[in-house]
Order: C-alpha cells, then structure tokens, then sequence
C-alpha cells in the first residue's frame, strides 16, 4: 500500500492510559449527558421530571491525562467542575438495542466534565450552542480505563469530588436517570458509535467553581481515584 501523502503530519492520537496494562485506549469521540441526575438538573433550575437528559461533545483531544494540571481556561471567570463516570467503548454501531449495549463497554473511568459556566449561561440566554463553555482546550480531564472484564459494570456506588479536602459534590451511580445500557441505545440512534468513543454519563449535585491553585481529587467506588490540580 502506497504511504498517504498528507501536507502535513496529522495529530497524534489522543488515547488513554489502561490500568494494569501497557497498552493505550484510542480515543475516538467524546459524547457527554447532560442532566442525568435529577439534583444537578434541579440544581441548574430544570425540571428532571419535563425535561429527560441529552447529549453534546467535546473534542476527542481535550483530554488531560492523570498526572496532569488542569489549566484554568480563557475567556472564563466561572469554571465549574463536574465529576462524571466515563464509559469507554470497545464496540459501536447504529440501532444498538438495550440488551445489547453493555457488550460495547471496554471499561470505565473516572472523569471531569469541565464547563465555563459563566459562557454556557450566556449561549442559554440566547439559545446558541454549547461549545465555547464545554468543548475548550483541556476540558475532560480523566483517569485511567478500567477494564469491565477487572470490574464489572458499574451501577452503585459514591461518585464524589473534593476540592482541598472538602467534598463538593457526593451522589451515587444509581442516581443516574439514563443507565449506561440506556445511554449507549439512545446515542446509537442518533449517531454511529465505534471503538474509542468516550460517553461522560453526567454528574451529581454540587457543582461549583474552582480557582487556581486547588486540587480536584475524583472518586467513584471500585476505582482508582484521580488527582487534578487548577493550574
Ligand atoms: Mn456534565
């Protein structure tokens, strides 16, 4: 096969590291919930009950690896953090159904959904797109891919973020209104999901700001926790 001739070299791949592995988890899209527990929908002033959760992106290469800072954005004097399980997918396709969903799961990690809250108001105020106030440089931080076959499926458990020691938002997995199973079908409807795509499956009540200097530590049982400083 002839070498691709390209103009200049493509970016590299953006990719995850994998617990106890050496190899690298390729990332293809990063698709996002949004509302997906009630208290955060009711939180940011949304009836969870009216309104059911949906989707937007970010970029496949605003990932910060685990062992990073998290650089304080532009353009933003109100950056929140919101921390969310990740679902990383080994499979895709289209018309997933239910029943089917979680043989797409390579594994999960722990994630944050970084948002510049002050610009995301704004595009509500005049019903423009979300991507100035999500979809930034470093955005998604996010810890290593545990493998589903080492933990399983994640349906319980605390998911939680302290911020120096104080815990800012504490809720449970099962407080999710999309399961994994649920989100995966709906997306797959409305999109072709492939390998190395990344669901972020929303986050519980608490979110806040964050300001230079402090540490964001992210947790959800069963794996490991990840540290991220506001640099
Ligand atoms: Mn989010």
């Amino acid at each position: 096969m002839p070498e691709t001739n390209y103009i200049f070299p493509p970016s590299p791949v953006p990719a995850l590291p994998i617990r106890g592995s050496t190899a690298l988890f390729p990332i293809h899209r990063i698709y996002c919930v949004g509302r997906n527990f009630a208290d955060h929908a009711i939180e940011m002033g949304h009836d969870p009950d009216k309104e059911p959760p949906f989707f937007f992106q970010k970029n496949p290469d605003s990932v910060v690896l685990p062992g990073n800072p998290f650089p304080y954005p532009a353009a933003s004097r109100d950056v929140h953090h919101e921390v969310e399980l990740v679902v990383a997918l080994q499979s895709g396709g289209t018309d997933i159904p239910v029943e089917q969903a979680l043989d797409c799961v390579y594994g999960y990690a722990v994630g944050l959904d970084m948002t510049r809250r002050d610009l995301q108001a704004e595009a509500k105020k005049h019903g423009r797109p979300w991507e100035i106030a999500k979809a930034f440089e470093q955005s998604a931080p996010c810890g290593p891919v545990h493998t589903a076959a080492e933990i399983g499926h994640p349906g319980e458990g605390t998911i939680r973020l302290t911020i120096n020691g104080t815990i800012r938002q504490d809720g449970n997995l099962n407080q999710m209104i999309w399961k994994v199973p649920e989100m995966i079908a709906y997306l797959s409807r409305l999109f072709t999901l492939k390998p190395g795509d990344l669901i972020f499956a929303g986050t519980p009540a608490g979110v806040g700001a964050v300001a230079k200097g402090d540490t964001m530590i992210a947790h959800i049982d069963g794996l490991d926790e990840v540290r991220f400083t506001v640099a």
